[in-house]
């Protein structure tokens, strides 16, 4: 067997809600990623749209960077042109508030070790905390979904956890909302809202899923249990021999 470098033991490793994901849906996933650092591209026509929306999906982060920090947009064809707009028409600038853009928390807890990334964080005169994150998927995300995703436990409970670090004054939970935004649908903001007792939950979770992760035997495990999502899953060739679901 190929002797990998287990990086759960490592300091400077951090989960990321990727990560607890990718763990979630599957644990050879994890391995194969994360500690076998492997990487497997998708091949086929569906899949080049695939990278095609990632792409579209970077361009569109950086150009909202920009327009958060006062910097030039540069150069925007004709599918940014239209999302700039609705951006400009959604965020009017406030000078009274703080912007902080593609920001990035790293944080240790007893067993939690956690990193977040944020696309924007808005804090308002009044310290309130406003976090946005940019979803260019084409699909209309809605509010429970978006409630029950990993990502929002994950940015929320570390902002939480950092705020007199980051801006030096202390907040409750209840003044933090987590935002999403797709700028195709300009009008369909999802504010989520968070509390004490939400925060508290949130540790219970992220600390016995991280403690799961460090203890977890990663050669044993049944991937029988997770077989519903090999058809959409990168490693699909690997394991099955089969292509991805839609190819
Ligand atoms: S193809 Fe299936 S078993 Fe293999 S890593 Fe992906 S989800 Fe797990």
């Amino acid at each position: 067997m190929v002797k990998v470098l287990d990086i759960r033991k490592l300091e400077y490793f951090y989960y990321s809600q990727n990560s607890i994901n990718t763990f979630i849906k599957c644990p050879l996933k994890f391995r194969l990623k994360y500690l076998e650092n492997l990487s497997w591209k998708r091949e086929g026509s569906i899949e080049e749209n695939y990278y095609e929306n990632i792409k579209q999906g970077l361009d569109f982060h950086l150009i909202c960077e920009r327009y958060f920090a006062g910097i030039p947009l540069g150069k925007l064809n004709d599918d940014l042109v239209k999302k700039v707009n609705s951006l400009k028409d959604t965020f009017k600038i406030d000078k009274r508030n703080r912007y902080l853009v593609e920001y990035e928390v790293k944080m240790t807890k007893e067993a939690v070790r956690l990193q977040a990334k944020y696309d924007l964080i808005i804090v308002t005169p009044d310290k309130k905390i406003e976090i946005w994150d940019w979803k260019t998927e084409n699909r209309k995300l809605s509010i429970d979904e978006m409630k029950k995703r990993v990502q929002t436990l994950v940015y929320m409970y570390v902002l939480a956890e950092n705020v007199e670090n980051i801006f030096g004054f202390e907040c409750k939970q209840e003044d933090i909302t987590m935002n999403f935004w797709q700028p195709q649908y300009e009008n369909n903001i999802i504010t989520i809202e968070y509390s004490k007792n939400a925060h508290i939950e949130n540790e219970k979770y992220l600390s016995k899923i991280i403690r799961n992760i460090n203890s977890y035997d990663f050669y044993s495990a049944n991937t029988k249990l997770y077989s519903s999502h090999c058809k959409f899953c990168e490693f699909n060739y690997l394991c099955n021999n089969q292509k991805i679901y839609g190819q």
